[in-house]
């Protein structure tokens, strides 16, 4: 559970949580194995069209969700169930006590819910004085360990079996061994005796089915079938999104469901309870069913036209897995108590603004989470609103202002950095880098050395290179983007695209008025200024003359592409410059292998290569092989390398806001790039090119780090 009071704070959790080895090796080993239990799962399977269909399936019962409280509410009732529609998280734990009250119970034996841990229910429930035991293993170490989930599959997964044998000794009061299976054992003996004694049990649902009244609940221990079976009163505590329409619709979720959760085909138990059931000690001779939905903000996220995606959450868990500043701080800093990017989102409309604050800041917008999401829900962009919406409130700060009114003059912020060139002389070190960081910065940034803006912007040369991809009669007309980083700090990796364009029948264009792509302002939660840059861009091109819009920057390439037409949307509709800009942008690795064609007779290279995959090349613009495809084609052994897909820890921004996670995510990639053995990484965008290459370099590496337009360059066959 997260309680740090703001973000000065929240950095010091994060410290103590990357030296916890223990759940770093955990989590790491989870990280590891989770991809590939996914992929057997779905082999066979289209993938995007069952998340498609679950998106569809959820939002339409989004949609209605009052029609479908009320289908269901009206079927349960009919079969003796009593439905009760709570407002607040308050108000349901005293909708479940009052039931408890009523029907004189004493022991509650509870099975895994997530929408219980939003509420509090079991504090609540022990306020009254009633005994509450979870039944599921992860929840009931959890419990007896006082604290919340690390995981929302998996509760415990952050502690060691040492760990867990130590705290089964405590409670059992004998010597417990450091053994799984012994350990699983101890646990079933123990709550065993819990269920012949409970008058009450507590389930969750996966599901609500309007047309049917009934609940779905999928698990793999097969507790909740005890919970909801063996008590004579069954209390099912359901979150309002869980409504679907029809008993086909959860089916289909469920096609997804534990695929993308564990990478099992389906869970152990598949439960649907339809009516109360019979249970021979009861008076009428039929339990006691009640199911409290629960509201707590979610009518009003399905009215609103960018959250209401939020709802579309099954619970699998999958963002977490994914996640890789998950993965090294585990889940009691990345969430309250909903954990990963979801936990992020939801900590803000079921908990607090002030906890949610510094969690939505801790997130790298590698686009992972929305990669793998279950039900396709666009996670990095919701963080992102939520972000900016916490600033509304409470004020934007100034450092982000600022750097908003600056991207937004372009006149101006080129002028500061011509300044930035010539006031950095004195810290100008040799190969390029700055000596040492200016004071700003504090020890914590030095764990990569950081370039120095280039004596000449590429703007400033462009004038005498152009005259070489004019020819007379073009076979493609094609606008380059630089971006700022390239423009300034990386001029070199825009030349050799002029040599390799060069004969190629490429006229190539760069249009001067063009600017920073505004992502970082975006990414501060800047979204007035991030309209106003992307303005700036789309009128700086004259879509008509252009086949393509070439960018060599992955982070702006995914920025353009996707995000543009949305944050220049003007009351509801895409203004169709920006959707026609957007849909011109292309990346270099895919110019290159799928509009020119790459032929092997044209290069030379020798050597090992091996590749980083950006996060949004990958993921923002789906380009996956192409890279591979072009390192080929250049005469190198492309030698593949572990994680080519994770992180590298850049993230604009985010690597000066977190510096130790951006630091753990880059040693990681380092050790990565050694074990290939490969002389040379090649990458895509400026920004892994300045972590890679400073991380490297402070490291004394010999690997060389170069953009695939460099690599293509040096090893094109002089003419
Ligand atoms: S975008 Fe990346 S860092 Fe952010 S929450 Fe998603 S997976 Fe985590
Ligand atoms: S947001 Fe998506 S990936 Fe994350 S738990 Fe929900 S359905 Fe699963």
């Amino acid at each position: 559970m997260q309680d740090a009071k703001d973000l000065k704070e929240y950095r010091e959790h994060i410290k103590s949580a990357l030296s916890n080895d223990f759940q770093r090796q955990a989590l790491d080993k989870f990280a590891k194995a989770y991809p590939v239990g996914r992929a057997n799962a779905f082999k066979g399977h289209d993938v995007k069209a069952l998340i498609n269909e679950v998106a569809r399936v959820k939002d339409a019962g989004i949609a209605r969700l009052d029609e479908l409280y009320d289908e269901f509410k009206r079927k349960a009732e009919a079969l003796g169930v009593k439905v009760h529609l709570a407002k607040t998280a308050h108000e349901a734990n005293e909708i479940i006590a009052r039931i408890a009250q009523e029907n004189g119970v004493k022991k509650v034996l509870k099975s895994k819910s997530m929408t219980a841990e939003e509420t509090h229910l079991n504090d609540h429930l022990e306020k009254y004085g009633l005994e509450v035991t979870e039944t599921d293993l992860g929840e009931w170490i959890i419990q007896l360990r006082k604290e919340g989930p690390t995981h929302m599959v998996m509760p415990a997964i952050h502690l060691s079996r040492h760990q867990v044998a130590d705290l089964f000794s405590a409670v059992t009061g004998a010597a417990q061994e450091v053994d799984i299976d012994k350990l699983v054992k101890v646990a079933r003996r123990e709550l065993r005796a819990k269920y012949v004694e409970a008058d009450m049990g507590i389930s969750g649902a996966n599901f609500a089915v309007a047309e049917t009244g009934s609940i779905g609940i999928i698990t793999n221990e097969g507790n909740a079938r005890l919970v909801t079976t063996l008590p004579r009163v069954h209390v099912a505590l359901v979150g309002l999104e869980k409504l679907t329409t029809t008993l086909d619709d959860a089916l289909k979720i469920i096609r997804v469901l534990p695929k993308n959760a564990t990478g099992q085909n389906i869970t152990s138990y598949v439960t649907w309870i339809t009516g109360a059931n019979e249970c021979a000690t009861c008076p009428d001779q039929k339990k006691v069913m009640h199911v409290v939905f629960l509201d707590n903000g979610r009518s009003s996220m399905a009215k609103h036209e960018s959250y209401k995606e939020v709802l579309r959450c099954v619970r699998c868990g999958a963002c977490a897995n994914v996640c890789p500043v998950y993965r090294l701080v585990g889940g009691h800093e990345y969430g309250d108590v909903y954990i990963g990017a979801i936990g992020l989102i939801l900590t803000y409309f079921f908990h607090s603004k002030e906890k949610a604050k510094a969690l939505v800041q801790n997130c790298v917008n590698c686009q992972a989470c929305k990669e793998i999401c279950a039900s396709g829900i666009d996670l990095p962009r919701i963080i992102k609103e939520v972000y900016n919406d916490i600033l509304n409130e409470e004020g934007h700060p100034a450092e982000s202002k600022v750097l908003g009114l600056v991207l937004k003059n372009r006149a101006l912020f080129h002028g500061l950095l011509r300044t930035a060139k010539l006031a950095q002389k004195p810290l100008k070190a040799e190969q390029g880098y700055l000596r040492h960081l200016p004071l700003i910065f504090s020890k914590e940034h030095n764990f990569r050395a950081l370039p120095a803006i280039a004596d000449k912007p590429f703007r400033d040369r462009w004038n005498e290179i152009k005259h070489r991809v004019s020819p007379a009669n073009p076979r493609y007309k094609v606008a380059l983007f630089s971006g700022c980083v390239q423009d300034f700090v990386y001029p070199e990796q825009l030349e050799a695209v002029v040599d390799i364009l060069e004969g190629k029948g490429v006229q190539l264009d760069f249009p001067m008025a063009q600017t920073c792509c505004g992502l970082p302002v975006r990414m501060m939660g800047e979204f007035n200024a991030a309209k106003d840059v992307a303005e700036l861009n789309v009128n700086a091109f004259d879509q008509s003359k252009y086949d393509y819009v070439l960018t060599l920057c992955a982070s702006c390439g995914g920025y353009l592409k996707e995000m543009y037409p949305r944050v220049l949307t003007e009351g509801g509709k895409i203004p169709v410059k920006a959707q026609q800009f957007a849909d011109k942008v292309i990346s270099l690795s895919e110019f290159m292998a799928k509009v020119l064609k790459l032929d092997p007779a044209e290069y030379q290279g020798q050597g090992k290569v091996t590749f980083h995959s950006p996060c949004h090349l990958a993921r923002g613009m789906n380009v996956k092989e192409e890279p591979h495809e072009a390192i080929r084609a250049s005469g190198h052994e492309f030698v593949p390398m572990e994680e080519e897909h994770v992180c590298c820890g850049f993230g604009g921004t985010y690597s000066m806001k977190f510096p130790q996670v951006s630091k753990e995510l880059l040693d990681k990639k380092i050790a990565n790039i050694e074990a290939t053995g490969a002389e040379v990484i090649v990458t895509e965008c400026p920004g892994c090119t300045m972590q890679i290459r400073g991380g490297l370099h402070n490291k004394g590496s010999k690997v060389q780090v170069m953009h695939t337009s460099e690599l293509l360059a040096k090893a094109r066959k002089k003419k």
